[in-house]
């Protein structure tokens, strides 16, 4: 007879300084990954000076991530807390990684990713592809509007794209993805201009 054990295989987690506490596939076909952060110390939200974390942890937040074999994949985790006793109130700060921003929904890489979802698309496509909403891909897609480019990471500027994203139907809100084809022959995304172009 057949064995029906299903074949396991282990990748690595492309996130710095966090240890896996444990996986979990929900029946809708989520993927959570729960992490715990390695980073000791954060800087007090009032003085800036780095403060131990040992002031507990905050509510779990779940970061949407890159799909793993095409599961819906979200980081989670229970940011760790300090409280600074150099200040006079004794404020409280809650650690953010460098992988994410505080308050957004996703994890940077997945940021990136939708963006490049975005390159020759619509955000109403990108939206039903990837089961995001609406908003929270203009979300991504402002988070990273940016006024300069980042010319040091080009390596070939022969194919550059511009691709002019409409933020919402009927209003004069655009944004610019300008991406250039590099030698490896991946596309890069250089930069998210604000189109500030007036139309009708
Ligand atoms: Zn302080």
């Amino acid at each position: 007879m057949t064995s029906q054990k299903t074949a396991m295989i282990q990748i690595p987690l492309d996130i710095p300084q966090v240890e896996v506490l444990s996986t979990e596939i929900q029946p809708g076909g989520k993927l959570l990954i729960r992490v715990e952060s390695q980073v000791e110390t954060t800087p007090c939200g009032v003085c800036g000076q780095d403060v131990r974390c040992t002031f507990g942890h905050g509510q779990e937040i779940q970061l949407r991530h890159l799909s793993v074999l095409g599961l819906e994949t979200y980081i989670c985790i229970r940011p760790r807390r300090c409280r600074c006793y150099e200040c006079e109130t004794e404020p409280t700060t809650t650690q953010v990684l460098p992988w994410y921003e505080q308050r957004s929904p996703d994890t940077k890489a997945y940021d990136r990713y939708l963006l490049k979802q975005l390159v020759n698309s619509t955000i109403e496509d990108v939206s039903l592809s990837e089961n995001v909403g609406y908003d929270a891909i203009v979300g991504a897609l402002n988070r990273q509007v940016d006024d300069a480019v980042n010319w040091d990471e080009v390596d070939d500027l022969n194919t550059v794209g511009i691709d002019e994203i409409a933020m919402r139907k009927g209003r004069n809100n655009y944004a610019a993805i300008i991406t250039a084809r590099q030698h490896n022959g991946k596309v890069q995304v250089l930069a998210v201009l604000p189109d500030r172009k007036k139309r009708q």
